[in-house]
């Protein structure tokens, strides 16, 4: 393909695009492929000489959409959303047609420049205080790696990267036992090791127990281990389980321990001050992680990675002379120096072009909606026969079960029945839902947050699970 050739090229994808997402409500929402179904489509080998633009755009319309789960697609209520708005599938073109490789403010001067303010735009956004100064990474996990890592390296003095941990002492980190896998890999990866994240177990209100938390935490320091660092949970993903953010906050401080806030769904929604309360302490916090490429409508992936001390964040992950880690000398930011990965995406672009596009007020009639659509089916099925709500909705999110009265009432055979409903639900096609295990019960989680769902596709929701757990039943 000749650069000549580029513009014709863009405009078949184009309103390839455009076709896909308007008729895009027709297609079954979860892919309906089989495993080695695609695979067998593409061949084993790399061609030898270059193919035509038309034969591989055929290709890719015959084979690929087939083969996806609709992540665009309105009635996609499954897991978290993945949104891309047009405005932010837009700036990813631009950003693509530059190449941009945003690893030092000189490789990218506009990228890193229109970061730190869209960093700033959307600390401004979800109410954060001036002090946080940020970056956005690849995901969430990331920058919980990032957050991990830094907590390692205060609580051994700097000496982690440097040394290595075999002579280190054992450290530990605290987190609830309803946070996010992404946890527990961070603790791998920063060598840190499983056994050392104290789960602490949660209330009622499935927030961690806070006078366990001081309790493992003094225990801990009785038996010569260092407490490094607390991680907290605001909206977790099985069913929105949410730490009590400030009395989280207090006790680190009390204690000297480095706090790292994981609300990669939920923080979206903080753009709404009246869903705040929520995180309410957040601004106590060291490290805060959300994911504009989840509710926000940034396209994957986009995660704003606030810190309060960007110079402890900086000191554990440049590789530079001590004299030179200094964030913001001479009005200089390289973001490489603030995540793992050297080279980087210019993701700032997306999240200029969306917030301009929808602006706050855009975005927050958006989450509104959501949060009050998933509400109102959460109460239709309150008072819908055989239906039992396990969770009361967390923002858009919550979970329930089919028990119907002819059941055996039986915990196995309840699991076994709603594992079939999901199941034969999204075999229908229409809707797109996950499941969770629930404190030993398998539930349905509803969650509703993909950019165009409107609340006639929420009624189709009702209409869907009600029908296909009669027709089980
Ligand atoms: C989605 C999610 C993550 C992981 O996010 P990635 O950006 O995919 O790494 C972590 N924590 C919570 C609570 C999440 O919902």
């Amino acid at each position: 393909m000749k650069k000549s050739e580029f513009g014709r090229w863009s405009r078949v994808a184009a309103e390839w695009s455009e076709k896909y997402l308007a008729d895009i409500e027709q297609l079954p929402v979860r892919a309906q492929t089989s495993p080695g179904e695609i695979a067998d489509q593409i061949p084993l080998s790399p061609p030898e000489s270059g193919e035509t633009m038309e034969s591989i755009m055929d290709d890719f319309a015959r084979i690929v959409p087939e083969g996806m789960t609709h992540w665009q697609h309105p009635r996609f209520f499954a897991y978290f959303p993945s949104n891309a708005a047009p405005a932010s599938m837009i700036a990813e073109q631009l950003a693509g047609a530059m190449a941009a490789q945003c690893m030092l403010w000189q490789t990218s001067p506009a990228a890193t420049e229109i970061e730190v303010r869209m960093v700033d735009w959307l600390r401004q956004a979800v109410g954060l205080p001036e002090e946080f100064k940020g970056s956005f990474q690849d995901t969430a996990s990331s920058a919980t790696l990032c957050a991990v890592l830094t907590m390692r390296e205060i609580a051994l003095d700097w000496q982690g990267n440097q040394k290595g941990l075999s002579q280190q002492p054992t450290l530990r980190v605290y987190a609830s036992t309803r946070t996010h896998s992404s946890i527990d890999k961070a603790m791998w990866v920063a060598g840190l090791g499983q056994e050392n994240l104290v789960k602490i177990e949660t209330g009622e209100d499935f927030a961690m127990d806070i006078a366990a938390l001081a309790n493992a935490i003094r225990t801990d320091r009785e038996n010569g281990m260092v407490p490094a660092g607390i991680i907290i949970c605001v909206g977790g993903t099985s069913m929105g389980a949410t730490d009590n953010v400030r009395e989280a906050c207090e006790l680190a401080k009390a204690e000297g321990l480095y706090t790292h806030v994981d609300a990669a769904w939920a923080g979206s929604a903080m753009i709404c001050p009246e869903y705040r309360q929520l995180w309410d302490g957040a601004d106590l916090a060291d490290s805060i992680v959300f994911n504009p490429h989840k509710w926000l409508g940034v396209s994957f992936e986009c995660s704003a990675h606030f810190v309060r001390d960007p110079e402890s964040l900086v000191r554990t992950l440049a590789i530079q002379p001590e004299y030179l880690k200094t964030y913001g000398r001479d009005g200089i930011i390289n973001f490489s120096e603030w995540s793992i990965q050297l080279g980087r995406r210019f993701r700032a672009l997306k999240v200029w072009f969306l917030l301009r596009a929808y602006g706050l007020e855009g975005l927050r009639t958006m989450i509104r909606n959501h949060v009050t659509w998933s509400k109102e089916l959460c109460e239709q099925l309150k008072e819908t026969p055989d239906f039992e709500i396990t969770t009361e909705p967390i923002l858009s999110l919550f979970t329930f079960r089919y028990v119907p009265e002819s059941s055996s009432r039986d915990e196995e055979d309840l699991n076994r029945l709603n594992l079939q409903l999901v199941d034969a639900i999204n075999d229908d096609g229409r809707i797109y839902l996950t499941q969770t295990n629930h404190d030993g019960k398998l539930v349905l989680r509803f969650m509703c947050g993909q950019f165009d769902t409107t609340e006639e596709d929420v009624a189709v929701a009702f209409e869907v699970i009600t029908s296909v757990a009669k027709k089980l039943a």
